[in-house]
Order: C-alpha cells, then sequence, then structure tokens
C-alpha cells in the first residue's frame, strides 16, 4: 500500500527532515527510535553537522547496520573543514540519558505510535523536558487517513498500540507544549487524492515544535541527573576533517604538488617550444633532461621556470596565487610554509620560497630520482620520494506507512 506514494512515504517523511536540516543548519542532531540508520545515512552528508547520534531499543538493528555509516574513502580524499562524530546509543527514549541534552535538533520519525500510553508520558519528559533541544520533529500516522485502505482491518502495523487522527494529535502536541514551553506547527507528506486533502489530511502527520525559552532547559550546572548514563553506545566514529592538523597537512601537500606539477608541466611545454624555435637543428636531439634556466612570462604570471639539473623551482606565491584551496586553507603565505615543510614529500629551497619538483618527463612519477646536486640549493634536495597529487574527483518500515 505504501506504493501509492511515489517516492515511497519513507523517502518522503526522511527528505521533509533533510530539508528541514538544509534550511536551518542544527549543528547537533539525534534520531529517536532510527532502526536501520536510513535517516542517519542521509543526514551525515550535511556539512554543518558536527554531531550525529541514533537511539533506538534494538540493538541488534542497529548492530547490523552500524557500519554503514562509517566514513567512505571521498570523506578521506576531500576532507571538510567541520568535525563530524556519529554515534549510536541502544536505549529507550522512556529513559533520560544526559548525553542527549543541548542537542538542536531531535527527531523521532513513526516512533511515538510503538508507545504505550504510559511510555508516551515519559518519552514527553524525556524529550521536551529534560532534552529540551531547540527543535522537535515528530511524524506519525494519520488514522483519517486509512478509511483510503479498505483491505487494512486495524493499525497500519501490527506493532503499533494507537493511531491518532490529526485532532487527536494536535491536542497532545499542544499539551506537550503548554507543559514544556514549546510551539507546534503541524504539516505533512503524502498527500491525499485531489479533492480529500483537506477531508482526510496528509498520510503521515508531522508536528514541528520550537522550543520557546532561549535559556538551555534542564541544562543547569549541578543538575544530579546529567550523571545519567543509562544508554549503551555500540558504535562511535569520528570523520576525517581538517581541522585535524595531520589531515590539513596532507591535503595542502596534495594540492601543492597537484598545481606545481601542472605548472611545471605548461613551463615546460613553453619552454621546449622556445628552444625548438630558437635551436631548429637541436630539435630531434632534444632529451628529457636538458637545463634551460630561464625565466619567461605565462597567463600574466612570472614564470620563473628555473630548471636546473632536472629539477624545477616552484615559486610558492605562484601556487598561492593560482590555488584558492591553498590559500582559504592556510589563511597566509607563511602559514603553507610552515605547515608542509616538515612533509617528507615536499622538497623546498633553501630559502623557502620555492618548491622543488623532478623536471624529467619521462621520470617515475612515484620517485624522482635527482641525478645532479651540484648547485647552490643542492644540499637541500634529497631523492625526493616525490608522491604525484592523487586529484580523485571522485523489518521493513517501509511498509509501515
Ligand atoms: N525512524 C525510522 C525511520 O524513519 O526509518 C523508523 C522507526 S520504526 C517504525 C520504530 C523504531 O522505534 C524501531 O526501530 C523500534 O526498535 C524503535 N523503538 C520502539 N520503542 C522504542 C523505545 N522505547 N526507545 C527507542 N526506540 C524504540
Amino acid at each position: 500500500m505504501s506504493s501509492l506514494f511515489t517516492p515511497s512515504l519513507h523517502r518522503q517523511r526522511h527528505d521533509f527532515v533533510v530539508d528541514f536540516v538544509r534550511r536551518n543548519n542544527p549543528h547537533k542532531v539525534v534520531d529517536l527510535g532510527c532502526a536501520d540508520c536510513s535517516l542517519l545515512q542521509k543526514l551525515r552528508f550535511h556539512r554543518q553537522i558536527e554531531l550525529l547520534v541514533g537511539v533506538d531499543l534494538n540493538g541488534a538493528k542497529l548492530r547490523k547496520k552500524m557500519h554503514g555509516l562509517a566514513p567512505l574513502s571521498t570523506n578521506y580524499l576531500q576532507p571538510t573543514c567541520n568535525q563530524l562524530c556519529v554515534q549510536l546509543y541502544q536505549g529507550s527514549v522512556t529513559q533520560k540519558d544526559a548525553r542527549l541534552r543541548g542537542f538542536d535538533l531531535v527527531t523521532s520519525i513513526e516512533l511515538i505510535e510503538h508507545l504505550s500510553l504510559d511510555d508516551l508520558d515519559r518519552f514527553s519528559e524525556v524529550v521536551f523536558g529534560y532534552m529540551a533541544p531547540q527543535t522537535v520533529i515528530i511524524s506519525t500516522p494519520n488514522s483519517e487517513f486509512n478509511r483510503l485502505f479498505p483491505e487494512m482491518s486495524g493499525f497500519r502495523h501490527s506493532d503499533h498500540k494507537f493511531e491518532w487522527t490529526r485532532v487527536e494529535f494536535q491536542s497532545w502536541s499542544l499539551n506537550v507544549c503548554s507543559e514544556f514551553g514549546y510551539a507546534a506547527e503541524f504539516t505533512g507528506v503524502g498527500q491525499a487524492p485531489p479533492g480529500q486533502e483537506e477531508s482526510i489530511g496528509f498520510c503521515t502527520q508531522i508536528g514541528v515544535f520550537h522550543r520557546l525559552t532561549v535559556d538551555r532547559g534542564g541544562l543547569t550546572l549541578g543538575d544530579d541527573a546529567g550523571h545519567n548514563f543509562p544508554y549503551m553506545l555500540l558504535y562511535s566514529v569520528t570523520y576525517p576533517s581538517l581541522r585535524d592538523q595531520n589531515i590539513l597537512r596532507k591535503t595542502l601537500v596534495s594540492e601543492m604538488l597537484y598545481w606545481a606539477e601542472k605548472m611545471k608541466k605548461e613551463w615546460l611545454e613553453k619552454l621546449t617550444e622556445k628552444h625548438e624555435e630558437e635551436n631548429p637543428v637541436e630539435k630531434n636531439k632534444r632529451g628529457g633532461g636538458e637545463e634551460y634556466g630561464e625565466i619567461f612570462w605565462t597567463n600574466g604570471h612570472e614564470l620563473q621556470c628555473q630548471t636546473l639539473h632536472r629539477h624545477v623551482s616552484v615559486p610558492l606565491h605562484l601556487l598561492w596565487n593560482c590555488c584558492p584551496k591553498l590559500r582559504e586553507l592556510s589563511g597566509s603565505l607563511g602559514n603553507l610554509s610552515q605547515l608542509v615543510i616538515d612533509d617528507p614529500q615536499i622538497q623546498m629551497n633553501r630559502s623557502r620560497s620555492a618548491v622543488i619538483i623532478c623536471s624529467l618527463e619521462h621520470a617515475n612519477c612515484g620517485h624522482a630520482v635527482f641525478l645532479d646536486l651540484e648547485d647552490e640549493d643542492s644540499n637541500d634536495w634529497m631523492d625526493s620520494g616525490y608522491v604525484e597529487s592523487s586529484h580523485v574527483e571522485e523489518e521493513n518500515w517501509e511498509t509501515d506507512f
């Protein structure tokens, strides 16, 4: 019956949350009753989220899916500026756990109807009274819509303890609001057929609750309840981030080598053309490692391309000018030089004003072996170990309406 909707109702509920997150930029988000973690899977791609937590009573379900939340290779290749931590807890939403306080957004998608009415009261106290997030999104079936499923008897799922009409959901919500200081707005997903939108409403009804007070509800210092940790942490992973100095350095090095290599190629091509124009007889005698030692111009930049004994010296300030990412990540030329100076992949000249790379077109890119160390900077140069920059772009609740 869920195939009545395209995209599926399950997808529409998650899209609703994702859209809210996109528009409101919460930093800390917890999904209660996260089941197969499919909503968390989508939310982890939102860069502003720094802490993403899932809670479910069913530990087996979490264990089965938790590894799908591990960072992807692209997260390592293109780390972001924020520091995302993803955690999964096994626990009940009827219990207070201090680690769940101070969140910006709590979502509870198709969860409350699985709770007994006593547990629902505890849920309200835990979520609105204790966790007291800025915003709570709650979705639950709209029982008025069930009349469009004539073959269905009872509830939409065997584990449901109740299904509410819009009036029932809204009156529960407004009680919660007045007790805990929230304001609610109501909407939904899963549109009724044309002409019946008003009389039936959405298949899934959704309440979005905003906390009215600015202070953090139960987050008072010295609160004994702050030491409650009944939930069991099943999974925790921190995504690679540019806030980690090692990752920042690797990213800068990769970027520098990519641009240095690119510039070197352009310069050598121009140099070759120029040399061949001036010395047409030598055109066919060219080898890969000739020395030119010239300075010339291209694309408005002073090239200062010095091929010294099969090495090219690429001035840092040119890399800085050409690559916005280097500027953005390091902040200043001095920082850039400081951050990469000790990296084994980077060889710099004595004055630290230029990166030295191999000029041989046919050189094995994994290791550029420097053959001639006669010039004044020669003591700074070793077998570089230069590695070319790698720029790689690079229980089915669905049926639960
Ligand atoms: N939120 C999920 C989604 O959007 O895909 C689907 C939720 S599923 C319909 C209900 C989930 O609530 C189940 O995974 C169940 O284990 C969990 N659950 C039921 N009672 C709970 C409780 N007291 N505390 C935490 N989770 C609970």
